[in-house]
């Protein structure tokens, strides 16, 4: 009998390294390739030991962000996959900065665990690894991958031997997409993270016409019903508000490209309706500050309506009161009053953002907005640098919040499915669709 076998690779029952693999008559495919952002180095990536990637015939790539597509230059250049890579235009345009920024931060920490060995080790929370294993993958590296990658648009149909496949809009983020996977007349719909409304931005994920026969579907909180957008807009904007009209400091630690565009959009608006706010600077520290700008504006046409009619009177993504800077030198930057920085990386770990965490974290006028996605409670922040932060007026938007955009799939998708399973998440809820 024709068995359709499925193997999770990471994020079966926690949240990070989306990476599936799905065999059925000889033929391979991956389902994104991620890293878990709770981990360093090669424990970072998915549980690759469980297949042999010369075997992996297609991998598709949901979207950029880094739980679903930051192992990809490690596994098409330090394994012996051969197979082709697929992705959407501006997934791909994304991947390449972001992933460029990743390599950056990867060798900052390297780094430092190596001084760190060099100072006695009294610090080093690194195990055993040795600093070369924590960089996954070098610059020559991840060109040459993106080199590999095939680019597809939403609905066109590709072929690769026995099996087709085509991608429908999941919103969730820039250039997001589910992807319908026909084997044998079988139908195989794979969600990876989507949103089933509009944001600033995006629009919701397509509801596909064909009831899939197997459904491998995103299930973070998928049990729980979450805030409306407007509530944890709200949330977001009067925080910060709080904060910098009692003279403090918000600091929004964050990746560069995708969240980073949604929350200065909703800041910018925010800032435009209280003229008490303008004198007091936000800053978008990033050195893609420029190229991310650039990136959105490309694809301005694959997002939201509300976003196309802003454009015929100006650009919304060329900020009223966000100043880009490249990059903030911490020992320099003028500190003297309230302020609002998003600085990378998003999870505190190093660099920019944890410099600027370090000095605010005992002033309780100050607060922090971990917006990032990522798993708070294994986070580095969480372990090393809590205990220290005193902040009355801390704010934390989880996993939950910034992810808020994932909701359960409305039930017309359940309509015929032989199988139904929930990635992600526990295993009560994966075992409780
Ligand atoms: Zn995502």
């Amino acid at each position: 009998m024709d068995k359709l076998t499925f193997t999770p690779l990471g994020s079966g029952q926690e949240v990070g390294r989306s990476c599936h693999v799905l065999s059925f008559r000889g033929t391979t495919i991956m389902l994104d390739v991620g890293i878990h952002p709770g981990y360093q180095g090669e424990e970072q990536l998915p549980f690759f030991d469980h297949v042999n990637p010369a075997d992996i015939d297609v991998l598709l790539v949901t979207h950029f962000h880094l739980d679903h597509a930051g192992a990809l230059p490690y596994f098409t250049e330090r394994t012996g996959f051969k197979g082709r890579i697929f992705m959407t235009h501006p997934t791909r345009a994304v991947i390449r900065l972001l992933l460029f920024d990743y390599l950056r931060l990867m060798e900052i920490q390297s780094q430092s665990q190596s001084q760190n060995k060099a100072n006695g080790g009294e610090n080093d929370n690194s195990s055993s690894k040795s600093p070369q294993n924590s960089v996954l993958y070098t610059e020559q590296e991840l060109k040459s991958c993106i080199e590999k990658i095939e680019l597809i648009d939403f609905h066109s149909v590709v072929t690769v031997g026995p099996i087709k496949f085509w991608a429908y809009n999941a919103g969730h983020v820039l250039g997001a997409c589910l992807f319908m996977i026909e084997i044998a007349d079988r139908h195989v719909l794979y969600t990876g993270d989507y949103s089933m409304e509009d944001d600033r931005h995006l629009m919701a994920a397509e509801i596909p016409k064909i009831s899939p026969d197997v459904l491998i579907c995103e299930g973070t909180y998928g049990t729980q019903v979450h805030p409306s957008r407007e509530e944890r807009e709200t949330l977001f904007t009067e925080s910060i508000g709080d904060v910098v009209r009692g003279g403090g400091r918000m600091l929004i630690p964050t990746f560069a490209l995708g969240r980073a565009q949604e929350l200065l959009l909703i800041l910018d608006e925010y800032w435009q309706a209280n003229p008490d706010l303008h004198d007091v600077p936000i800053y978008y520290a990033s050195k893609m500050a420029g190229k991310a700008l650039r990136v959105y504006q490309t694809y301005i046409n694959m997002m939201n309506q509300r976003i196309r009619l802003q454009m015929d009177v100006s650009n919304p993504f060329q900020f009223q009161f966000i100043r880009n800077l490249k990059s903030i030198n911490v020992q320099d930057f003028d500190d003297s009053g309230p302020s609002v920085v998003f600085a990378s990386p998003g999870m505190l770990q190093s660099g920019v953002s944890r410099r600027l965490f370090d000095r605010w974290c005992t002033d309780p006028k100050n607060g922090v907005i971990i917006a990032g996605y990522g798993e708070y409670e294994r986070s580095e922040t969480k372990r090393t640098a809590c205990p220290r932060f005193s902040c009355e007026r801390n704010v934390l938007i989880s996993h939950t919040q910034a992810k808020l955009s994932i909701t359960p799939l409305p039930r017309i998708w359940l309509k015929n499915p032989t199988r139904f399973s929930l990635s992600r998440g526990s295993s009560s809820l994966c075992g409780a669709p």
